[in-house]
């Protein structure tokens, strides 16, 4: 196993839309929880466009005398996993951590993230131990679980829960991949060697309502499954390929049958027409299944993730990238 590199600097970073009333607690119960660590840290809010009073909050914050805090304004609101982008673009921290600012993900937990990401690990996730949240999106959020276990062979059991640690050259992968939709803690496996995942607690809302609505979350999840694979444009050319043989073979049996039995057994060319349509149909998805792989490698070219992740060089010295970072 490669070195552990020590960690030095901790970034905190929480979006923050319409919180005002969390803010508060958010900030002290942060502060005293990166009070514990022996890092040097540093609390980046960043208001996605909030219309209430949080950008205000925030801002007095961060410029309070030797405050910790940085207040990142958006202009409008983007999202979520967007704001966390912008901030871990000022992140300056060896570990970078998310978690919300609605302090259903407990800020307590930051040390022990901590800990657990100095024995190596490149990403540390959490698993919410006693999710409180409706059934519905309890129950959604385990279906898509198993789905992405099931697709990645990642066995992470809580994609959703944001409460995470990443170490700086996973933050600087992610910041190279200039997509508009992302799913950050998919992103973040990509570009992991090791991962591992500890269990958390789950508070209930406190102030104010859920962030995502309906619609909202069914566009999280198109992000999610755009995020991890395009294979559900290639299931078009294999449900396609299946209804075009399934329709092509009909076809066969239908005329073999018909040279034996005559017209009066094939209702007088019914069933050749279905015979047709079948082997038509097919070829149209075909077709969709052919132009969904052109779409899917366009969209890979378009958001143009780095080819590949190189984590570190062993065994070259004096290079001039390494002297220029000393
Ligand atoms: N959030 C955001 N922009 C949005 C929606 C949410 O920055 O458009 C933040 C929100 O302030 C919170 C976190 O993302 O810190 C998670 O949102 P929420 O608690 O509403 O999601 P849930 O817990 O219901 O999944
Ligand atoms: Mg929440």
């Amino acid at each position: 196993m490669p070195r552990v590199e020590p960690l030095n600097t901790v970034s905190i970073v929480i979006p923050v839309f319409n919180e005002q009333e969390s803010l508060t607690a958010l900030i002290g119960r942060t502060s005293a929880a990166c009070g514990q660590l022996r890092q040097r840290y540093e609390i980046i809010l960043v208001d996605d466009g909030s219309s209430d009073n949080s950008a205000d909050i925030l801002s007095a914050a961060a410029e309070r005398p030797d405050s910790h805090i940085i207040a990142v304004l958006l202009n409008r609101n983007y999202g979520q996993h967007s704001a966390i982008m912008a901030g871990f673009l000022q992140a300056t921290g060896d570990l970078v951590i998310t978690l919300d600012a609605d302090l259903q993900n407990p800020p307590e937990e930051i040390p022990r993230l901590v800990s657990v990401a100095e024995e190596g690990y490149d990403v540390v996730g959490s698993v919410r131990a006693n999710r409180q949240d409706s059934w519905f999106r309890k129950t959604a959020s385990h279906m898509i679980n198993k789905l992405i276990q099931r697709s990645t062979g990642k066995a992470m059991g809580d994609y959703g829960c944001m409460l995470r640690a990443y170490r700086r050259q996973v933050v600087e992968a992610m910041l190279h991949c200039h997509e508009r939709s992302t799913f950050i803690p998919i992103l973040a496996n990509s570009f992991a060697r090791r991962t591992t995942e500890i269990n958390v607690s789950h508070a209930e809302r406190e102030f104010g309502d859920s962030k995502y609505s309906f619609l909202k979350l069914i566009n999280l999840m198109y992000d999610l499954i755009t995020c991890l694979t395009t294979t559900p444009l290639r299931l078009l050319s294999l449900v396609g390929s299946v209804i075009a043989v399934s329709g092509f073979t009909l076809s066969v049996i239908l005329i073999a049958m018909r040279l034996i039995l005559g017209p009066q057994w094939a209702a007088n060319g019914v069933f050749t027409l279905f015979a047709v349509l079948f082997t038509f149909i097919g070829a149209q998805f075909v077709g969709m299944g052919l132009l969904g792989e052109y779409i899917g490698r366009i969209y890979n070219d378009v958001r143009a993730r780095p080819r590949y992740f190189v984590q570190k060089v062993i065994g070259r010295q004096q290079s001039s990238h390494t002297q220029e970072n000393e």
